[in-house]
């Protein structure tokens, strides 16, 4: 039963430890410690896949840049509505098949600037123009500009919020003022495709043509994966150069913007940690619609019960999977929690990699360190076991030596010799009553046994002290008349105890049996009670060997054995004390213990008794006066 309750505790213990893990594993992938090292794996997994799709690819997107270049030789920003008027004429001879802007034209600057502007941005075939949501307002072009172009939204912020500052996704859709406006790249790439937006009717997918962008899920402001091509992947030509390059401009898609350091505000660092310029950010993710790489957040269920199933199994594998077996299958648990976020990319999942990673990684080491220990403790518990059981079984065999001696030897001389009829009435009483007290000790050392274990629960019957008293006299009398020792009881013991009887008696005879061995020969042992408020103080003074204080300490020990009582050549287990005291605390007593080396020891019971219920009959004069002696 205890060890039934005690096995329960510890898989409670163990499943507290692994949900522990789970939690910790989980709640970490959820701060910014987490989500950095999430985004890390996604940067190296995507920057990987990206490199090897990026090597023979031809974009359809041209980033044509007012650069450092461009702005030096055009006289600067000031001019800016120039130089772009001058780009678009030119782009015209190229004859690119979309045009989109990334330089806002809200404002108006010198009346012939504007004016060109306008003229070139109407004569340009399939434009797009930037607008902005400042507040809650768009910052459209001018009426001027604006002609019957679509308008793109130049926002980049990442939706989620990146941790680390790096650009990964942009929104879509911006929604503010009573309008929805879609991203400068989704209307460039509709316009390439020559194909409308069409929202779904059953889910939230966006369709132009053929091209299905998935609905980004629990987010709003449709987010989208920018899957960065690598650093020239994607041509940029300076605006001085738009003549030598015509034929890559023709029928390309162009993001025109600015790229110098010094002029371009909306400089992002992107997922191979470079710095890019918004226009060419704008051209990137165009290049993500136009190749159909669309990622898609793996839903928090699915990686919940990902992470559930690494607790889960870690914890098996280390209950169930044998010595090092475990670990070796617990290496394969760990490599399917690096292997699968790598499968989710591969079908354009993001799958985090911290909650999982770490789920698996803590389940694992804490179910190995707990049951470690758990074993080593078991394995402890059962060494000491076994100990106290041979240990038990050494002292079951010592202490029913004499008994049966006694009773083999009486038995021998019967059979072998005629006896006289007293004789052998002696003989018979003595086999009889040794194999009564055999059994008797067995009983009792079985019965301290199991209170011990808690396996049976101290009777609570009624008895006489003066009874016990007396039994244990009778009994210690032929052993102390070997040695001539005089047993005196300096009081009649008037008490009435509750408890078992048979254990008391076994208590207080081990005390009286103790005084006779580690006496010597012609001393005195006094016994000695009280009855004092409500408490039997039962007490055993001898005049034997003593203990120093030292000793006292550890007499209570089970197998503890004075120095001076091994070389007294008595026979001794060093048992005996552990199972009194045992006995005396089963009855909510206590012991005391007195004693100096060379002069005695007095061992004394205290328990709870009261008075007798029936006074003794007749008094014996002696009892009252002085004491009597059990040894003649
Ligand atoms: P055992 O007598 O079998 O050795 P016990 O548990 O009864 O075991 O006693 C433990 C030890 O306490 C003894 O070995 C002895 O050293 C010491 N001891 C017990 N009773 C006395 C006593 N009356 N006088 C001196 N030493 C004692």
């Amino acid at each position: 039963m205890a060890s039934k309750t005690g096995a329960r505790k510890n898989t409670i213990f163990y499943i507290a430890i692994l949900a522990g893990c789970f939690v910790v594993g989980v709640g970490g992938g959820l701060t910014p410690i987490g989500k950095r090292i999430d985004n890390l794996g996604y940067d190296v997994l995507t920057n990987y896949a990206s490199a090897i799709s990026a090597a023979s690819l031809k974009t359809s997107a041209v980033v044509v840049a007012i650069d450092e270049e461009t702005l030096r030789k055009q006289h600067g920003m000031r001019n800016v509505r120039q130089i772009l008027a001058g780009a678009l004429d030119q782009l015209k001879e190229a004859g690119p098949r979309v045009v989109a802007i990334d330089v806002l034209l809200a404002d108006p600057t010198e009346e012939a600037d504007d004016a060109r502007l306008g003229a070139s941005l109407l004569a340009t075939r399939k434009l797009i123009l930037p607008c902005e949501l400042i507040g809650n307002k768009w910052e459209d072009p001018l009426p001027l500009f604006k002609g019957s172009a679509p308008l793109g939204h130049v926002h980049l912020d990442d939706p989620e919020n990146s941790v680390d500052g790096v650009n990964r996704q942009i929104p879509l859709e911006k929604k503010g003022g009573g309008n929805r406006r879609w991203a400068l790249s989704l209307e460039a790439f509709s316009a390439f495709k020559g194909q409308p937006i069409v929202e779904s009717t059953s889910d939230a997918n966006l369709q132009i043509g053929s091209t299905v962008i998935p609905e980004p899920l629990e987010m709003s402001g449709r987010p989208m994966w920018v899957r960065y091509l690598p650093e020239g992947t994607i041509p940029k030509i300076s605006v001085l150069e738009i003549a030598n390059n015509r034929e890559r401009i023709h029928d390309s898609v162009v993001f025109l913007g600015i790229t110098a350091l010094s002029a371009a505000h909306d400089r992002l660092t992107n997922s191979y940690d470079v710095s890019v310029p918004g226009v060419e950010v704008h051209a990137q993710a165009f290049e993500t619609m136009e190749l159909g790489h669309f990622m898609m957040r793996a839903h928090s269920v699915y990686v919940l019960i990902i992470c559930v199933a690494f607790t889960i199994a870690a914890g098996l594998i280390f209950v169930f999977v044998p010595g090092w077996w475990a670990y070796g299958v617990d290496v394969l648990l760990l490599a399917a929690a690096f292997w699968i976020p790598l499968q989710a990319f591969r079908q354009d999942i993001v799958f985090p990699f911290f909650a999982p990673i770490s789920v698996a990684w803590l389940a694992s080491a804490s179910a190995a360190t707990f049951q470690y220990f758990f074993v080593r403790r078991q394995l402890r518990t059962s060494e000491s076991e076994k100990s106290r059981y041979q240990q038990a079984i050494h002292w079951v065999a010592h202490e029913m030596r004499t008994p049966l001696t006694a009773i083999q030897g009486s038995s021998e001389i019967m059979t072998r010799y005629k006896l006289p009829e007293e004789k052998g009435k002696q003989l018979s009483e003595m086999i009889n009553s040794e194999s009564k007290r055999l059994a008797r000790m067995i009983q009792t050392f079985l019965d301290v046994e199991r209170l011990a274990d808690g396996q049976i629960e101290l009777k609570k019957e009624s008895f006489a002290a003066g009874d016990v008293v007396e039994a244990c006299l009778k009994r210690v009398r032929p052993i102390a008349e070997r040695k001539s020792i005089q047993i005196f009881l300096d009081t009649p013991v008037k008490a009435e105890l509750t408890g078992d009887r048979e254990l008391m008696e076994y208590a207080f005879y081990n005390l009286l049996t103790n005084a006779v061995k580690y006496s010597p020969a012609e001393t005195e042992i006094h016994v000695g009670s009280e009855l004092l408020n409500g408490e039997l103080r039962l007490s055993v003074r001898d005049q034997g060997i003593g203990m120093d204080a030292q000793e006292l300490k550890s007499i209570f020990k089970k197998f503890y054995r004075t120095k001076k009582a091994e070389a007294s050549g008595e026979v001794g287990t060093g048992i005996g004390l552990s199972i009194v005291e045992q006995i005396v605390t089963h009855h909510h007593g206590r012991m005391e213990v007195a004693s100096e080396p060379g002069k005695g020891s007095c061992f004394t019971i205290i328990v709870s008794a009261s008075n007798p219920k029936v006074p003794p009959a007749a008094e014996n004069p002696a009892d009252s006066h002085n004491a009597e002696t059990f040894n003649r």
